[in-house]
């Protein structure tokens, strides 16, 4: 299997959900120079703000797994949604916007990467992570109804949802 974050440098972990030790002192924080994201603690936090002042003693620049990605143009959910009427658009942008604030609130990792209409009707969605498209797909389908299919790709580690509204 394709490893996802093959290009993304040390000190940043081999996963974005790793929890095992990458190699250094648990005091070293990597501070990611796009987002500001910070790992302390096997765990992303959104700043450096968000970690107490005496843990600060080690920290390094770097790209964090989510800018990397989106900066090597990848994603690991996609949402095409169908059927779209005009009067909706702004709405379900709208709904895709506050979930994605609240998924970056919980971790920082997991991002709305990009929305696009692709077509007349129809919009695109690309996610930093899998199981926030599926969440997303649920949430959009329970408002505005519509059929769901969702597509795994196990050899590209993606998810793809596929909403028909009616
Ligand atoms: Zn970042």
């Amino acid at each position: 299997m394709r490893n996802f974050f093959e290009k993304t440098s040390w000190p940043f972990p081999g996963s974005k959900k790793e929890t095992t030790e990458f190699g250094k002192a648990k005091r070293d924080i990597s501070v990611c120079e796009k987002c500001g994201a910070a790992f302390w603690q096997k765990s992303w936090h959104r700043r450096l703000e968000d970690i107490p002042d005496y843990e600060k003693e080690n920290t390094h620049s770097g790209i964090c797994p989510a800018c990397q990605m989106i900066a090597d143009n990848r994603y690991e959910g996609e949402i095409i949604i169908e059927n779209v009427p005009e009067e909706k658009k702004g709405e379900i942008e709208n709904l895709i916007g506050n979930f994605s604030e609240t998924a970056f609130r919980e971790d920082p990792m997991d991002r709305i990467i990009s929305i696009q209409t692709v077509a007349k009707g129809m919009l695109r969605v690309l996610t930093t992570e899998n199981q926030m498209a599926q969440q997303l797909a649920k949430k959009i389908k329970k408002t505005f109804k519509g059929k769901v299919s969702l597509t795994h790709s196990r050899r590209e580690s993606t998810l793809r949802a596929k909403i028909i509204l009616p």
